[in-house]
């Protein structure tokens, strides 16, 4: 007699039955509620795992069949009462069981996407949305490929799923490569054509399509990756990889980014760069700020100023802004009116005199352009 049921009723079995039978039932049902498949039966998919962690280990079996639930919470898992997360068991058990979790565990490889953000998304963050195209562990025939035991060893590779070939490469030097055998296509086994699976003809795998949400962050820059962990292809008797995704910065009209600072270059007539000015700068999340020079300053061609705080936000500190790196680009006129430049004269601070000698030789200048990138 156990204590209560529960746990066994979640998995569908009984109490007295075997390993084989446990897990064939943890088996059906992961893959049935996996959260790819079934992404509002969480509930219902952590449950399953905690059965199965529960049962699947005599010790804590014995804990539970006595005490119950109860029991297995006050300190019989690990001493502490604490379950693995039901990905982990996941991931556990179709990989080959809890014992045997290795470093050297095969994974799937990662899949790489570059993902164009502007400026205004790094600035404000924003959620963008991904439809990826995977492969999932085919659930018919739960990863096998076709009938139970119709798994064939392969005969070409011996069921290692590599060729060994010799190459002769001068009288007396061999090279020995390995290659993908072309037979099993390096699954090391074979499943006769009439025992396959009809839902993913003996591949284990299925393709399916998965919208994944991904979360750029403020201050995030260009180059940083994100990484979603375990979202790359499902294969039996392997890790999913992950679905890595570097981010590709726009570039920007107005502003330039360096680091934390933004630089934006700003246009000023020579009216404005002697006698003063305001403008308006939008800024990336869509307000308007006003610069302004001081009464009686003047802006100098090429000269810089900045506004503490109006920069990228810093990466998880969103809170702390850089600066805002002004450099004043002045718009000189092409030619004056003679009065005009007389009057200019006069209003403006007189040049040094310079003695000019008899003998000084008076030369003639024609255009030369200099390139100057701004
Ligand atoms: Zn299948
Ligand atoms: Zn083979």
């Amino acid at each position: 007699m156990v204590f209560e049921t529960e746990f066994y009723d979640i998995l569908g079995v009984k109490p007295n039955c075997t390993q084989g039978e446990l897990k064939k039932a943890y088996r059906k049902l992961a893959l049935k509620y996996h959260p790819d498949k079934n992404p509002n039966e969480g509930e219902k998919f952590k449950q399953i795992s905690m059965a199965y962690e529960v049962l699947s280990d005599p010790e804590k079996k014995a804990i539970y069949d006595e005490g119950g639930e109860a029991a297995i919470k006050q300190g019989g898992v690990g001493g502490g009462g604490g379950f693995h997360s039901p990905m982990d068991i996941f991931h556990m058990f179709f990989n080959g069981g809890f014992s045997n979790r290795t470093k050297s565990e095969r994974k799937t490889p990662n899949i790489i996407y570059t993902l164009s953000v502007t400026l205004e998304e790094l600035y404000t963050g924003t959620k963008r949305k991904l439809a990826l195209q995977r492969s999932v562990i085919c659930d018919v025939c739960e990863g096998i490929g076709g009938k139970r035991g119709a798994a064939q060893k392969c005969g070409p590779c011996r069921g290692t799923g590599v060729i060994t070939k010799v190459q002769k490469l001068s009288p007396g030097l061999v090279q020995q490569c390995e290659e993908r055998c072309r037979v099993c296509c390096g699954h090391g086994e074979m499943i006769d054509e009439k025992d396959r699976c009809k839902e993913c003809s003996g591949r284990k795998t299925v393709r399916q399509r998965k919208l994944l949400e991904i979360d750029v962050l403020r201050g995030m820059m260009d180059e940083q990756r994100i990484v979603l962990a375990g979202e790359g292809n499902h294969e039996p008797d392997c890790r999913p990889g992950d679905v890595i995704l570097v981010l590709e910065e726009k570039p920007h009209p107005v502003f330039k980014r360096e680091g934390t600072d933004l630089v934006a270059h700003v246009q000023l007539q020579l009216s404005e760069a002697l006698c003063g000015f305001s403008k308006v700068i939008k800024t990336l999340d869509g307000r308007d700020i006003v610069i302004q020079s001081f009464p009686g300053e003047v802006v100098k061609h090429l000269s810089a100023k900045c506004v503490m705080g109006e920069g990228m936000p810093r990466f998880r500190q969103p809170s702390e802004k850089g600066r805002l790196i002004i450099q004043f680009v002045v718009v000189f006129p092409d030619s004056l009116p003679k009065e005009v430049a007389l009057q200019m004269r006069n209003c403006l601070p007189s040049p040094i005199t310079e003695e000019i000698s008899e003998d000084a030789e008076s030369v003639q200048m024609v255009s030369y352009l200099i390139f100057c990138f701004l």
